[in-house]
């Protein structure tokens, strides 16, 4: 099917992250690079520290060129599905892709897939990242001589931020084989680490020690951390996309701290974005309880009341999940 077709699409979800975008880009490249035509589709911007990867050029975002962008999607032979598990979670573009007459192959490694959503599908939750899910159908696909330098840093970025640097997501000797394999291509890992990491504008790291000494708040009788965020105060940080990235990390990582929480205001929600360790679901609660999901130990969803009330919800979710909070190891 895909030898036979000649336009591609190649999708990711709605806020893509070094995930969504080191695979789209990976796959995008290496189609045109058999000769096809491919274009690289995203629904909405993304953060400026992954705006420095091979073909970040290529990328076409839906929200930016609609109109041009619905008529790519509606014209392609065959849309990739990357990174994401059911077709609502692409923003602005669900319709579009859902009405075209393309065939839709999904790889994506989240839980709960929607595999009605797609034709074809390569669904993996035991998993780093849907990189290393792409790599291996590249594999599959007899396509690895095509995985040069370009090809292999789009995968590492994959790999490395959704295992938030090898930190979790990591426990298969299969993600350090293929990591070991991109690095053979002559891609240098530290360097890449530092393109993501260490590219905080001043703002940015302003924002992050604000968090964290105004703004981080424990709830011991649930072992769970969390900080808000109003719109004035992203907006007093002059607030870029993604510049909160990451922050919900530091309060997962303090010792007693089993379950974290970023809540940000938004125009027209509030966005969470949960955390947890070891064998302690975030999944279902994300999913149950606000309008989201994502995997065990990393979920986001969305609430369409005030922070106050949202907050307040979330302490009464909390309270439910007591027993299983104080039961779980890590
Ligand atoms: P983040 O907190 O970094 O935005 O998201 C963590 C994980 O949860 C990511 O893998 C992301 O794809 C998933 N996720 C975030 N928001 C949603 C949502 O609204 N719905 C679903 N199904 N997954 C989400
Ligand atoms: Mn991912």
């Amino acid at each position: 099917m895909i030898g036979n077709s000649r336009s591609f699409v190649v999708t990711s979800h709605h806020n893509p992250d070094g995930d969504a975008i080191g695979s789209v880009l990976a796959l995008t490249l290496i189609l045109e690079k058999m000769g096809k035509e491919a274009i690289a589709m995203i629904p909405n911007d993304y953060p400026a520290f992954l705006k420095w990867m091979p073909g970040n050029s290529k990328i076409m975002i839906f929200k930016q060129n609609e109109e041009k962008a619905r008529d790519i999607i509606s014209s392609a032979d065959l849309i990739f599905c990357l990174d994401y598990s059911a077709l609502n979670r692409t923003g602005d573009m669900e319709e579009t892709i859902q009405k075209a007459g393309a065939k839709k192959i999904l790889i994506d490694h989240h839980l709960e897939p929607a595999l009605t959503d797609f034709d074809f599908h390569l669904s993996v939750i035991r998993t780093s990242s849907t990189s290393e899910l792409l790599y291996r159908f590249i594999e599959g696909c007899s396509w690895l001589d095509h995985v040069d330098k370009d090809i292999a840093t789009s995968l590492f970025v994959g790999i490395m931020t959704d295992t938030g640097s090898f930190s979790f997501s990591c426990n298969f000797p299969e993600t350090f084989l293929i990591t070991a394999s991109l690095i053979r291509t002559g891609i240098i890992p530290d360097q890449i680490h530092r393109l993501v990491y260490d590219t905080y504008s001043e703002n940015r790291l302003r924002l992050l020690g604000y968090c964290l000494s105004d703004k981080l708040t424990i709830l011991p009788e649930f072992s769970t951390a969390y900080v808000s965020l109003s719109r004035d105060e992203l907006e007093r940080f002059h607030h870029q996309v993604g510049d909160t990235e990451g922050i919900v990390n530091y309060a997962l990582s303090i010792d007693s701290i089993k379950i974290a929480v970023l809540l940000t205001e938004r125009k027209d929600r509030i966005r969470l974005s949960f955390r947890s360790k070891g064998d302690l679901s975030v999944n279902s609660l994300a999913r149950d309880h606000f309008n989201g999901g994502g995997h065990k130990n990393a979920a986001g969803g969305s609430s369409f009341v005030s922070m106050e009330d949202t907050i307040i919800k979330l302490k009464e979710v909390l309270e439910q999940y007591k027993d299983e909070i104080n039961r779980s190891s890590f």
